[in-house]
């Protein structure tokens, strides 16, 4: 199964991903998540992409696709979350393996807001905190008791950015995938086990 999430920051695809992960036991590629882990080692990538990351622009594909490639090549199965974000970067995926499915997790920009306000996560395990979780001890991870941080791009002003970049250069894969046969929506408002329930639905159906 090759699988890719796909939708606005803060929608819960990352959320999604990270459960339906464990469900079907493959790997979770957050390229978000691997980009962070490279700027926190201040490898040669990392600081090469964390100027982008930190004001929530893309980084340029000459940085993110070998990188990219190296993480999915010889893979059977995955779910890739948050890449690809444009339709060059869908092209160069194509060239390296065939998807079965992509997945988009619809959100308000209300509830984006929302979402954006409440959102901390883990510096210890990466656990998200949020309006679907608290934490028992103000800004102390109930599992690890890492401390609880805000991501450097949760700003209002980098979450203008990311929207604005949603909106120019991934939306577009929607109907891309849609004329693929590949494509399949569903709302991220709703619980979170009843958006899992109905994305493993659809892939029971495939
Ligand atoms: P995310 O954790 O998916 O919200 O991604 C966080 C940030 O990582 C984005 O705002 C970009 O700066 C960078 N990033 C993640 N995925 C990509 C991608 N496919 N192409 C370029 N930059 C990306």
């Amino acid at each position: 199964m090759k699988l890719v999430m796909l939708g606005k920051p803060l929608c819960g695809k990352g959320t999604q991903a990270a459960l339906l992960a464990k469900k079907l036991h493959i790997p979770h590629i957050a390229i978000g998540d691997l980009l962070r882990k490279e700027i926190a080692k201040k490898s040669s990538l990392g600081k090469r992409a964390a100027a982008f990351v930190v004001h929530g622009k893309l980084v340029p594909d000459t940085i993110i696709l070998s990188f990219l490639k190296n993480k999915i090549t010889g893979k059977k199965s995955f779910i890739l979350d948050g890449f690809p974000r444009t339709i060059e970067q869908a092209g160069a995926l194509e060239k390296i393996c065939a998807l079965d499915l992509v997945v988009e997790v619809d959100c308000s920009q209300a509830l984006i807001r929302k979402r954006l306000a409440s959102r901390l996560v883990c510096s210890g395990c990466g656990a998200v905190y949020g309006l679907h979780m608290q934490a028992k001890k103000k800004n102390v991870c109930n599992a690890c008791k890492g401390v609880l941080v805000q991501r450097k791009d949760d700003t209002l002003a980098a979450l203008k950015v990311r929207m604005a970049s949603y909106s120019k250069q991934t939306k577009p894969l929607l109907a891309y995938y849609k004329r693929k046969g590949l494509f399949f929506q569903v709302s991220g408002e709703e619980k979170i086990s009843l958006v899992q329930k109905k994305i493993l639905k659809k892939i029971i159906s495939l």
